[in-house]
């Protein structure tokens, strides 16, 4: 991908970010779910001393920003780090997070990391209108931030919950919940179709929380056929 702002009149090196009122430059490798490797966090610490990166930064998005490179350096840092790229302002899924789940957190009821990675992998490189992110909640706790994401998911004993519109910007928004006692198969084949409904109907640039505000989140559910919940208006 190749970004296009300007930085003193430069374009962008391919894969990175210009930093406003510097001639350094961002870029943010692909970290799916914030899962890392001990070969990974070698080539991260061996490329920010060899190119002297003066901030390294774990984002909101769980992954690591490194800012501050030099733009004859961005080739080479790349290269060095052998990782693929993090999607940073580009619309599309950007990011999907997901607490440990049952992998490593003892009030787990769903993987929630097993379907952040498939997740990932279905959605990556996807068309929409503006940026989507994702939350993944191994339980009910939500450590995921699920309800405030585009797309989130909440593991519970009997499935998977679809939470859709959510957004913690300057104008936060509560997710609605779609559907829920889904299996894995069913919550990502209702995220696609969520997704498509999105991508086909909203403006350039609106989010998903301004789209469910704009059209009601009725209209939503209408077009996907889903029932509205219980004791709704
Ligand atoms: S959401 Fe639940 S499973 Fe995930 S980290 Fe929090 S308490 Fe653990």
């Amino acid at each position: 991908m190749s970004i296009t702002r300007k930085n003193s009149g430069a374009p962008a090196p391919r894969g990175a970010i210009a930093q406003r009122g510097t001639d350094s430059y961002a870029i943010v490798p692909r970290l799916p779910s914030g899962v890392i490797t001990a070969d990974q966090l070698e080539a991260l610490a061996r490329a920010i001393r060899e190119y002297g990166i003066p901030i390294a930064k774990l984002t909101s998005g769980q992954r690591i920003a490194l800012v501050g490179i030099k733009a004859a350096d961005v080739p080479d840092v790349w290269a060095s780090l052998g990782m693929g790229e993090g999607r940073a302002v580009k619309h599309g899924v950007h990011y999907v997070q997901a607490c440990p789940g049952t992998a490593a957190c003892g009030y787990g009821q769903q993987d929630s990391l097993g379907l952040a990675a498939r997740l990932e992998k279905l959605f990556d490189g996807l068309d929409l209108p503006g940026k989507v992110k994702v939350g993944i909640s191994g339980c009910p706790m939500c450590c995921g931030e699920s309800y405030v994401r585009d797309i989130g998911l909440v593991g519970r004993k009997n499935g998977w919950t679809v939470v859709f519109g959510g957004n913690a910007g300057g104008r936060p928004r509560v997710g609605d919940e779609l559907a829920g006692g889904l299996g894995a198969d069913e919550a990502l084949a209702l995220v696609g179709r969520v997704l498509a409904h999105y991508r086909d109907n909203a403006k350039k640039c609106q989010r998903t929380a301004r789209f469910v505000e704009a059209r009601g989140i009725a209209s939503v559910r209408a077009a996907l056929g889903l029932a509205e919940p219980a004791g709704a208006d």
